[in-house]
């Protein structure tokens, strides 16, 4: 009997009922496995889910993060067995490097972005405190907690691994547990993945299950709290988004559907330029047989250079070898399945009823490098031109999932503009230039129908991650067309998890929910100089309120020699008279300085190193005669995790510094960074 792919349900792996869809090697067509998940509870599921969540919230960022980093590791030390499993969905190693790798990258630089931006707590406070009343004693900040819901991430067959984890990576940060539901084709990935993931021992029950075959009632079960996320067809994507629960909950729904991508060579293109253009249209053609969401599907051209990019993309797609990616040699794999094969086929037809095909399609035979190139969904480079865009809607709405691209010709930049646009929305485009032109008119235009620019020339095309790779930091989806959905996107994915909510308050209650000082909230004072104590000794709001000193003009000039900053507002009376100041003042760096010579207490002790400084801002100048003293006070301490036991212990202790005058005006104010050392 054929194996049928278990579903994680409420912490059992389980086999669905009945006969189930079959999902065949896309390579030799052998029947692999069965995917149906008939009968499977999902109302435990998402109350298994839920569970989970709160061991997930009750964990910090940092914690979350090192999970993360930790899980990465260890699907990389696993990676051949889901090579194995990538290669019977027809992907290259190459293709297999994208999904497999790339996925663990994603997860690596998610665990290392929030360990870097976001403070070792369980909450997250966003924007610095608003001041809202006259005295000081009312404010807010916006605060986003995790939802205590669970995270339904429905996934596309063509990164079975990516796929799921860039959009795990953020959710699992965010405190929330996830539900995925792997595409049928290529489940058995995901589901090698998500086992290994789960083996591992280093997730919190309830924190990921996975369904093989369809969700079953699982909607129904949804809640205010709960998020879902799509990745896939249009048509399928708009369905689900209209699910009535959905509305009536108001369940967030992100969606990254079709897209209809271009890459643009800009007028006056050199040869090469041309070059770079050829290059990553073919690139885009051909990884992953071209069953990428960001995949060039329209290659805008001047007109008057057409004729030589025609030939040159031509040129290169004749070497593309397909067949089975097996095989030495073969740089090109089959579509993941018969049924994407039929839909490329359609599709094609579809477009060539409005361009005329230049090479591949399927009414010509075509060489296959396989065993048996019936059984596989094999489809060649098909590149199509359509002289008439204007006229053509079905060359800007079709996407053939596929190895295909059509050529179009433009003869302004408006034109092009509005020819881009017959697009609806798209997730990337490609805008291909000299070295030195400037494109910024046309960028700013195209950016409203995009959700990533990538912007060749040769100097970022020697190191460019080319147009068709989303990357953590970076926003990917896109308007209209493209779902109108945004994932990734650095922190931004993260807080796609998670509730805002303005929290309007005293600064003494900002503090406490904050864990960091804010202006105007209670202070104490203690006869110990801070600098005098250990990281774990220190207090958020511990104070210092120093000695006073007043500026000479000798200050003035010695500060002028020593650092060479000889500049007329501090060193010309005359010039000085006559600027904004009316009168020499000290120099900013100085008053810095001298903060630092009132603060600082010089014996050897727990300060291991300041290490930098923040917001700083001049408010008022400092005359001579005027008399500055400062406030310091610690605002906000974050361990730091020791790599080797060798480490000294140590934290992070950010200190709040205001300088003020002898009329109590603040001078200057920011934030220094030290390293302090701990007990333990
Ligand atoms: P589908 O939209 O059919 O499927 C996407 C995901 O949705 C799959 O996990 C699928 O599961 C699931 N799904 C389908 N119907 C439902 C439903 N009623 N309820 C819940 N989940 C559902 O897309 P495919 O992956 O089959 O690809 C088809 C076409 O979509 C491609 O040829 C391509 O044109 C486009 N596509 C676009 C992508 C993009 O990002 N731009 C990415 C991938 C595909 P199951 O597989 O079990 O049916």
């Amino acid at each position: 009997m054929m194996e049928k792919l278990q579903s994680y349900v409420a912490g059992r792996w389980l086999e669905g009922e009945g006969e189930g869809r079959l999902v065949r090697h896309a390579v030799t067509g052998a029947p692999l496995y069965e995917v149906t998940s008939q009968g499977l509870d999902m109302a435990a599921m998402v109350a298994w889910a839920k569970q989970g969540g709160k061991s997930l919230a009750a964990m910090s960022f940092h914690q979350r993060a090192h999970m993360l980093k930790t899980l990465a590791s260890h699907l990389a030390e696993h990676k051949e067995e889901f090579y194995a499993l990538s290669a019977a969905t027809g992907a290259t190693r190459k293709d297999g490097w994208i999904d497999i790798e790339g996925g663990f990258a994603t997860l690596f630089t998610y665990s290392s972005l929030v360990r870097r931006e976001l403070s070792d707590e369980r909450i997250l406070l966003e924007d610095d405190w608003i001041p809202l009343s006259r005295r000081g004693g009312f404010g807010a900040r916006h605060m986003l907690t995790p939802k205590p819901g669970v995270a339904v991430h429905i996934n596309a067959f063509n990164f079975p691994v990516w796929g799921m984890l860039e959009k795990l990576a953020p959710t699992l940060l965010a405190g929330m547990p996830a539900i995925v539901k792997p595409a049928t084709d290529g489940a058995q990935l995901t589901q090698a993945v998500v086992k290994c993931a789960l083996a591992s021992g280093l997730l919190p029950e309830g924190a990921l299950q996975i369904i093989c075959g369809g969700v079953n009632d699982l909607f129904d079960q949804l809640g205010p709290q709960d998020v879902v996320t799509f990745t896939g067809s249009a048509h399928t994507g708009q369905q689900l988004r209209a699910t009535a629960r959905f509305n009536r909950c108001s369940i967030p729904f992100t969606m990254e559907a079709d897209s209809v991508n271009s890459a643009i060579l800009v007028e006056g293109a050199d040869d090469a330029t041309q070059a770079l253009f050829v290059r990553e249209v073919v690139r885009e053609m051909t990884t992953k047989a071209g069953q990428k969401c960001t995949a060039i599907r329209r290659a805008f051209v001047p007109r008057a250079l057409l004729p030589g990019v025609q030939d040159a993309l031509l040129a290169k797609l004749g070497k593309v070898v397909l067949g089975d990616p097996a095989r030495e040699g073969v740089t090109m794999g089959p579509l993941a399945s018969q049924r994407q094969l039929a839909d490329v086929r359609d599709k094609v037809e579809q477009l060539a009823s409005q361009a005329r095909i230049l090479c591949g399609g399927h009414q010509q035979p075509f060489a296959v490098d396989a065993e048996a190139p019936e059984a596989g969904a094999f489809y060649p480079p098909t590149l199509l031109r359509c002289d008439q865009p204007k006229e053509s809607p079905l060359v800007h709405q079709t996407e053939a999932f596929g190895p295909v691209c059509t050529l179009l010709p433009y003869d302004s930049e408006e034109e092009l503009l509005a020819l881009v646009a017959l697009g609806e929305g798209s997730l990337v485009a490609s805008v291909v230039f000299n070295a030195g032109q400037n494109v910024s008119a046309l960028v700013a235009q195209l950016g409203a129908w995009h959700g990533r620019l990538h912007l060749l020339d040769p100097v970022s095309a020697e190191e460019s991650t080319g147009h068709g790779s989303p990357l953590p930091h970076l926003v990917h989806g896109g308007p209209g067309r493209a779902g109108g959905g945004e994932e990734m996107g650095g922190l931004r994915a993260v807080k796609h998890y998670m509730q805002r909510t303005a929290v309007q308050s005293s600064p003494g209650a900002m503090t406490q929910l904050s864990h960091s000082w804010t202006t105007g909230a209670p202070v104490v004072e203690d006869r110990v100089h801070p600098f005098r104590k250990y990281f774990e000794e220190l207090a958020v709001g511990e104070r210092l309120l120093t000695a006073r000193r007043t500026v000479t003009e000798a200050d003035i000039v010695n500060f002028g020699c020593l650092s060479g900053d000889h500049f007329y507002a501090h060193m010309d009376k005359i010039a000085a008279a006559e600027s904004l100041f009316g009168e020499r003042v000290a120099h900013g760096y100085f008053v810095v300085s001298a903060a630092a010579g009132l603060f600082v207490d010089a014996a050897p002790g727990p300060v291991i190193a300041n290490y930098g400084m923040e917001g700083l801002r001049f408010i008022e100048p400092v005359k001579i005669g005027d008399t500055i003293q400062v406030e310091l006070t610690c605002k906000q301490k974050t361990r730091k995790p020791r790599r080797t036991p060798d480490d000294l212990p140590q934290g992070v202790v950010v200190w709040d510094i205001k300088v003020k005058n002898q009329r109590d005006q603040l001078v200057a104010s920011y934030d220094i960074l030290t390293l302090v050392q701990a007990k333990e």
